[in-house]
Parts: C-alpha cells; structure tokens; sequence
C-alpha cells in the first residue's frame, strides 16, 4: 500500500456530527500518550498531520484523516484519564463506544498498547469491553524502539497472557515504533487486506 494523499478531514465530537462517509475506516485508540498521533504521522509519512500531543488526555474529539481519497484513519480520544470524568471506571466516553459499536463503514480497529509498560489494567478493561461487545480488534504494541527486544518481548507475552482470560481466541498482534518505522508495512498491509476483502478483489 502506497500512501500518496493524507488529509485531516475534521473533527467531531460526537457519532451524529461524524462523516457521513461512505469510505471505509480503519479506527486508533488506545491510552492517552501511547503513541497514536506518532503512530498516524509515521503510517502516512506525515510530520504533523496528527498532533504529537503534549498535554495528554485534552484530546476529546474524534479526528479523520482521508488517505489517497479512497479511506480513513480515524484517531479516537485515547482513555484512561481521570479527567475523563466521574461517569464510568470504564474511562473513555460514550461516543468512543457509541462510534465503536455503530459507525457502519468501520472495517478494522487498532488498540495501541505501551510495549514499554507491564499489563495494565486499563488496557485489558477495554479489551474486556471490546470482547463483550463482540467488535474485533488488532493490538498494536508501541515504542518498541525504547527498550531492548527480550524487555519487549517480556511485556508483549505478559500481556497477551493476561488476554486468555478475556478471549480464547489469540489476539492479532504487531509491533511498533514511530521512532524507526517498525510495523509501518505490517499495519499497511493489514488495512490493505480489508479494503481488498471488502472490495471483492484479491490483495
Ligand atoms: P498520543 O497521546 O497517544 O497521541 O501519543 P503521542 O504520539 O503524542 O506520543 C506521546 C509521547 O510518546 C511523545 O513524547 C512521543 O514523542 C513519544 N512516542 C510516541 N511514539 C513513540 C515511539 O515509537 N518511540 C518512542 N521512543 N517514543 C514515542
């Protein structure tokens, strides 16, 4: 998959206000600072198209970026702030599921998890959520590049350890880092697998 054309194509606050794009869309979240904007710029080669935030958790809208005019990558607020609010331990915001469970052209969804940390229970009380809901997923491990392979590594089979008891089925996973552009091809290649499935013609 080449990546010619990427544009930011709008915010919005709430499923109602989304696009009412017919282009399919392929779907980023994950804890606030995980590295999803970096990981959206380094996909489209875009320095800047997705701000590298500072202040993490301030990002509460949904953002799309139209790729060669044919699909979307959508950044969802990242969870896992308290400032999130008191409504639920769940941490992210009715419209994330209400975009999750109901966004007809959604075709794929990344959840993006910090390689450099142990399991953490944020991350699996989403996934939990996501099993529950019966909505497919692809977990993205992130900023390999900020420690050795087998600290990686270590993390990585905790975690998915820690997913047998969310789902028997094995989760797919890739490995990432914006730093060095590890995973760019893998996700690439899976998003192109989509489009082709979708579509009807062989990838
Ligand atoms: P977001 O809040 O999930 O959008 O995360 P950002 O993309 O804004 O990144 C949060 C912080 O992690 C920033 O300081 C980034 O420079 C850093 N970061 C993001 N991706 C990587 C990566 O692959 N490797 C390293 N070493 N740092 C990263």
């Amino acid at each position: 998959m080449k990546i010619i054309t990427a544009v930011f194509g709008g915010s919005s606050p709430d499923l109602a206000s989304c696009p009412k794009s017919a282009q399919p869309e392929f779907a980023l979240i994950g804890r606030s600072n995980v590295g999803k904007s970096s990981l959206i710029n380094m996909l489209t080669r875009s320095e800047g198209l997705a701000k590298v935030s500072q202040v993490p958790g301030k990002t509460q809208l949904i953002n799309f970026f139209t790729i060669n005019n044919a699909w979307n990558l959508v950044d969802l607020p990242g969870y896992g702030f308290a400032k999130v609010g008191k409504k639920g331990r769940r941490g992210f915001s009715e419209f994330v599921s209400d975009y999750l469970r109901n966004r007809p052209n959604l075709l794929g969804t990344f959840v993006l998890i910090d390689s450099r940390l142990s399991p953490q229970d944020l991350d699996l009380e989403f996934l939990h959520w996501m099993v529950s809901s019966g909505l497919a997923f692809i977990l993205v491990f992130t900023k390999t590049d900020s420690l050795s392979k087998q600290a990686a590594r270590k993390n990585i089979e905790a975690f998915l350890d820690r997913m047998r008891e969310i789902t028997e089925e094995p989760p797919s996973h890739v490995l990432s880092s914006s730093r060095d552009g590890l995973g760019r091809s893998a996700i690439l290649d899976l998003i192109d697998a989509a489009l082709s499935e979708q579509s009807g013609t062989p990838a």
